[in-house]
C-alpha cells in the first residue's frame, strides 16, 4: 500500500529551506521586520514562489531597435491565445521592452483564472466532471477527478511558472491513458526523494505542487519513450501569465531579469574600453556591454567552464558581439605578475600574441582594465521562481569566501581611475552589503560610487557596517517589494582612485 501524496496548492506551500539557513537569512532581515506581519525573509520566500510579473526583453542594438522589438513582440504575442499581453518600452532603462500580462477579470474569465489557480490544490471543476468513475479513492488521495495529470521534475516546475512548456524529459509520472490534445493537471515533484521515470499516478506518493493545465503533445507513453521534443504545452500557470518567447526573435533580444539588466547600464561602457567581464557565460550582460559600446572597444569575457565558454562564444557570434574575445579561463588566478625586467603588456597585446588556435588561455597585468564586470557565482537565492533550496549554512558561508578570491583579483587587474560593479543574484547579506565592506575595509583604493538615477533598486541593509550614505549608493532589489516586484537581486558600483 502506497503511502498517501501531500499535494499543495502553490498558495500553501512553503519553500523548504533547510532550518540554519532560515534562521541565518531571518536575522539578516530582522531589521525589515514590522509588526503587522510576518517576518520579512517568510515575505521574500513568499514571492520567491512565483515568477516577476513582467517579463524583460534586452534590446540587442548591434541587430535590432527598441521600436523593432516592440512591433515584432506585438504580432508574436497576439498569437498566443492564452494570455492578454501589455508591450512597453520600459520608463528609464533606454534598451529594455517589458511585456506585462492584463490579469484583470473580466465577465468571461472563469473559475480557472490564474488567480484563483494559485490558490487550488486541483483545477476548478464546476461541472463536477468525474472522469475517474472507478477510481473512487482518488478525490480522497487529493488527485482531480476532471483531469488526468502529469508530475514533472522540480526544476521544470520552475521553468513552467516561468512560461515554459513542458518538454518529456522533465515529466516524471503520469496518469494512464493519456491523448494527444487532452487538457492535463501539472504538478511538481517536491520531496528530495528521486521517483523513477515513467510512474503511473497511482503509485506516487511524494510531495507535489499543483502548478496549472497544458494540452497534452502526444500520447502518455511517448512522454517516456522519446528523448527529446514537448510533451505538455502549458496554457494557464498558477501565478501572472508568462508568455513563452523560445526561438522568438533571438538574436534580436534577449529575455533577461531587470536587475541583471541594470549591471551593464551602471557599468556604463563607453566606446573605445577595454572591459574585463570575470564571470561571463552565458553571456548576458557581456553582449549587453557589447550592445551599448556599438560593438567598438575590447571586451575580454572569462569563464572558467570551457564548455560554458565555447556555448557562450557561439551566442556572442550569434548576436554579432564582435568586439568579445572569449577565454576559458579561471579569474581568480587571471592576474599575473610581471617578471622583472619584462615590459607590461596591454590586454589587447597579450590577446594579438597568444596562440589563436581554440580559446585562449592567458592572464592579464595589473592595472589593465578600464572597466570590470564581476558577477561572480553565488548561492543565487534571489532566482525566482523557486520551489525548493537545497543549501547549508556553511556552503553560504563559503560562497563570500570564493567571491573574495575574485574581488582582489579584480582590484588589482582595474586601471587606476577605473570603475567595477558588483553583482549577485542573491538576497544572502554576507554576500552583497558584507562583500561591499569588505571591499571598502581591504582596499582603501577603492571608493564605493553612485549609480545612476534611472536604475532602479532599493537602499541597502543598513544593518551590516555601511553609512547610510553607503547603503544609499548601492541597489538591492528584494523580492518582496510589491512595487518592484523582481528577482532578488545585488548591484554596488566602484572607482579606483588614481
Ligand atoms: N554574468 C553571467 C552569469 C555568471 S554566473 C551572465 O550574466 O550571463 C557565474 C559564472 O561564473 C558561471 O558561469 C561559472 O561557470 C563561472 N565561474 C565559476 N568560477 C569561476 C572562476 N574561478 N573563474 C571564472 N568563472 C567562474
Amino acid at each position: 500500500m502506497n503511502d498517501k501524496p501531500e499535494i499543495l496548492s502553490l498558495s500553501k506551500l512553503q519553500i523548504h529551506l533547510p532550518q540554519d539557513v532560515h534562521n541565518q537569512l531571518e536575522t539578516q532581515y530582522a531589521i525589515l521586520n514590522d509588526t503587522s506581519s510576518c517576518n520579512h525573509i517568510d515575505k521574500i520566500l513568499k514571492s520567491m514562489k512565483t515568477s516577476p510579473a513582467v517579463t524583460c526583453c534586452r534590446v540587442n542594438l548591434l541587430t535590432s531597435s527598441v521600436d523593432e522589438v516592440i512591433e515584432e513582440l506585438k504580432v508574436h504575442l497576439s498569437t498566443i491565445e492564452e494570455g492578454d499581453f501589455n508591450v512597453h518600452r520600459h520608463e528609464t532603462i533606454s534598451d529594455l521592452v517589458i511585456i506585462r500580462a492584463n490579469n484583470k477579470l473580466s465577465a468571461d474569465t472563469d473559475d480557472s483564472d490564474i488567480e484563483s489557480l494559485y490558490n487550488c490544490s486541483v483545477p476548478p471543476n464546476k461541472e463536477c466532471i468525474n472522469i475517474f468513475p472507478n477510481w473512487s479513492k482518488r478525490n480522497e488521495l487529493g488527485w482531480p477527478m476532471s483531469h488526468r495529470s502529469i508530475v514533472v521534475d522540480r526544476y521544470c516546475g520552475e521553468a513552467v511558472l516561468r512560461g515554459s512548456n513542458i518538454f518529456v524529459k522533465g515529466i516524471l509520472a503520469a496518469d494512464s491513458g493519456i491523448a494527444e490534445q487532452e487538457e492535463v493537471a501539472i504538478y511538481a515533484h517536491l520531496s528530495s526523494k528521486s521517483i523513477p521515470r515513467g510512474l503511473v499516478l497511482e503509485k506516487y506518493s511524494g510531495k507535489c505542487v499543483f502548478l496549472g493545465l497544458g494540452i497534452s503533445n502526444c500520447k502518455r507513453y511517448e512522454y517516456f519513450s522519446q528523448s527529446s521534443g514537448i510533451g505538455v504545452i502549458v496554457t494557464k500557470i498558477a501565478g501572472s501569465s508568462q508568455p513563452s518567447l523560445n526561438s522568438i526573435l533571438t538574436t534580436k533580444m534577449m529575455m533577461q531579469n531587470l536587475p541583471s539588466v541594470c549591471v551593464a547600464h551602471a557599468l556604463d561602457p563607453q566606446p573605445g574600453d577595454v572591459i574585463l567581464d570575470m564571470c561571463a557565460a552565458p553571456g548576458g550582460k557581456t553582449t549587453h556591454l557589447a550592445s551599448l559600446m556599438g560593438n567598438e572597444g575590447l571586451i575580454i569575457a572569462c569563464d572558467k567552464s570551457k564548455k560554458k565558454m565555447l556555448a557562450t562564444r557561439d551566442f556572442f557570434q550569434s548576436h554579432g558581439a564582435s568586439c568579445i574575445v572569449p577565454l576559458a579561463l579561471d579569474s581568480t588566478k587571471a592576474l599575473l605578475e610581471l617578471p622583472e625586467g619584462q615590459c607590461w603588456m596591454s590586454p589587447k597585446d597579450i590577446i594579438e600574441t597568444a596562440s589563436t588556435s581554440g580559446l585562449l588561455e592567458v592572464g592579464f597585468y595589473a592595472n589593465s582594465f578600464d572597466k570590470i564586470l564581476l558577477d561572480p557565482p553565488c548561492s543565487a537565492l534571489g532566482l525566482r521562481p523557486k520551489l525548493h533550496v537545497e543549501l547549508s549554512s556553511k556552503e553560504l558561508s563559503k560562497m563570500a569566501d570564493y567571491q573574495k578570491r575574485f574581488v582582489n583579483n579584480a582590484v588589482h587587474l582595474l586601471k587606476p581611475g577605473g570603475t567595477m560593479t558588483y553583482s549577485t543574484c542573491t538576497i544572502n547579506v554576507c554576500e552583497n552589503e558584507d562583500m561591499v565592506k569588505y571591499i571598502l575595509e581591504t582596499f582603501p583604493c577603492m571608493k564605493l560610487v553612485p549609480i545612476q538615477s534611472e536604475i532602479p533598486g532599493l537602499n541597502g541593509l543598513s544593518n551590516r557596517g555601511l553609512s547610510e550614505e553607503e547603503c544609499q549608493l548601492v541597489r538591492r532589489f528584494d523580492p518582496s517589494d510589491s512595487d518592484g516586484d523582481t528577482m532578488g537581486f545585488f548591484l554596488a558600483k566602484f572607482i579606483k582612485s588614481s
